[in-house]
């Protein structure tokens, strides 16, 4: 079977689809973006995606998504998409703008798609990265399709044989990953940087605060260094143990407190579908 997307109102097969290359968010970046996790054809917590996706649309000064038809798009795909595991990614741009103007008055574009995915490593190695988050920027805390500087980042940390680089923000506190959030176990309790910080609210982060409990704490980038447990959050993730930050290696990951963490993320998570 093709893949199935979702452009504009209705299905269609990928290799027809069109976008116009006028496309604001291809030429400049202007769109705002959602993965969400998709299990035996559903999707988790996309109500809280959903939401995100109008917060980050309003934060760039897009007109609202249509939440009912972004739902529609999903359940549409999912169904002509039947893989076991995989992810949704919702795209939403500023649409069709002939260059040099602003945005053109054709309307958003919207796309649905389904990759399918490999279930995520227990654990993991990062590396920090000397570039900074920054927590007072326009775009701090929106999720846009302006993803170039955690592509850079990222392809930093594969040549370092890690999966994922942690960023400080512009006064060298502990912010986030490329496409993840953090928390780190510190005298046996567990932190993780505040919004703040200019980190994603990320929706695991969210559950992890809800179901298990955390401080959410200003820490220096260095206190990875002295970390007995580091863990990432993240849709692609879940909740996946640090095993090395940049040489150091983190011993026994996952930790208990880590472990523990993930027992109850995967309970809740297989116990409630849009939590
Ligand atoms: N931080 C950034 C920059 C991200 O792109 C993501 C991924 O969406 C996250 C954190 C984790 O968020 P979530 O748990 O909603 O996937």
């Amino acid at each position: 079977m093709k893949p199935a997307i979702w452009l504009d109102g209705s299905l269609c097969d990928p290799d027809s689809a069109r976008v116009s290359v006028f496309d604001h968010g291809l030429t400049v970046g202007d769109g705002v973006f959602e993965t969400v996790k998709a299990t035996e054809g559903r999707a988790f917590a996309l109500t809280r995606h959903l939401r995100r996706l109008a917060r980050s649309a309003e934060g760039l000064g897009l007109p609202e998504p249509d939440a009912d038809e972004v739902r529609r798009g999903c359940e549409e795909v999912l169904r002509a998409n039947p893989v076991p595991f995989g992810r949704l990614r919702i795209t939403y741009t500023g649409g069709f703008s002939p260059l040099g103007s602003d945005r053109g008055t054709a309307g958003p574009t919207l796309v649905v798609a389904l990759v399918e995915a490999a279930r995520p490593a227990d654990s993991t190695a990062v590396v920090t990265v000397p570039w900074a988050r920054n927590e007072r920027g326009a775009l701090t805390g929106l999720k846009t399709t302006s993803y170039g500087e955690n592509v850079v980042a990222l392809a930093r940390a594969r040549q370092q044989n890690a999966t994922e680089a942690l960023f400080g923000n512009t006064v060298g506190a502990l912010c986030e990953g490329t496409g993840s959030n953090v928390f780190v176990v510190l005298d046996g309790e567990l932190h993780t940087p505040p919004l703040s910080s200019g980190c994603l609210a990320g929706i695991t982060r969210a559950l992890v605060l809800e179901w298990v409990g955390a401080k959410e704490t200003d820490l220096p980038l260095e206190a990875l260094d002295r970390a007995e447990e580091v863990f990432l959050t993240s849709t692609t993730r879940d909740v996946q143990a640090v095993h090395r930050v940049d040489s150091r290696a983190v011993p026994g990951a996952p930790g208990p407190v880590t472990a523990e963490a993930m027992r109850i993320f995967t309970e809740r998570a297989a116990a409630d579908i849009d939590p």
